[in-house]
């Protein structure tokens, strides 16, 4: 299927020189949808992962579904002062500044197989740090999923040496 047919690109958004890469185009549409959970979810069987972590928001809509279909747990990485009980948090940097990341603690076990999805990786600092949060926390990350990869921004260079699965290039 021609996921890339479905994902509508946005020019000058959020920015001037941004061609921001729409998703929702591809999730309202039936086939599109299936397809990308459903393969994402063949890519990734091999890496046996034991629970799925997504990152707020667009993570989510993509994590939680192949969580689902591989029969795995979803864990949420969310941005600061959303999680309700004790968190452990990641600062990380962005092109002016900081933001940070908050995951449960009594979320992850150490030891436990942990693969990271997200709607996009762009220059790979949110799935860098996210990778980061994981592997302070003991867990073993299995690897990375994204539907969509922006090669120019070398956002790999961010991760650590795990198997990264991708749907769509730009
Ligand atoms: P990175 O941290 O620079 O790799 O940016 C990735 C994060 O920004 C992901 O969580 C994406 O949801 C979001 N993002 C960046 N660019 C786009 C885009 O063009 N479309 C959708 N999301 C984007």
């Amino acid at each position: 299927m021609d996921l890339k047919a479905l994902i509508r690109e946005i020019p000058d958004f959020p920015k001037p020189g941004i061609s921001f890469k729409d998703i929702t185009t591809l999730l309202s549409n039936p086939e599109g949808l299936n397809y990308t959970i459903n393969t994402l979810a063949e890519k990734c069987g091999d890496l046996a992962p034991d629970l799925i972590v997504g990152m707020e928001s667009r993570g989510f809509i993509f994590g939680a579904p192949l969580a689902y279909k591989m029969r795995v747990g979803f864990v949420p990485v969310r941005k600061p002062g959303k999680l309700p009980s004790a968190v452990h948090s990641i600062e990380y940097q962005l092109e002016y500044g900081t933001d940070r990341l908050e995951i449960h603690q009594d979320a992850l076990h150490s030891g436990s197989r942990i693969l990271i999805v997200d709607d996009l990786i762009a220059t790979g600092g949110t799935a860098g740090a996210t990778a980061r949060l994981i592997q302070q926390t003991g867990c073993e990350l299995v690897g990375c999923a994204f539907v969509i990869e922006l090669k120019d921004l070398n956002g790999r260079q961010q991760l650590p040496k795990v198997p990264i699965i991708t749907l769509v290039e730009y």
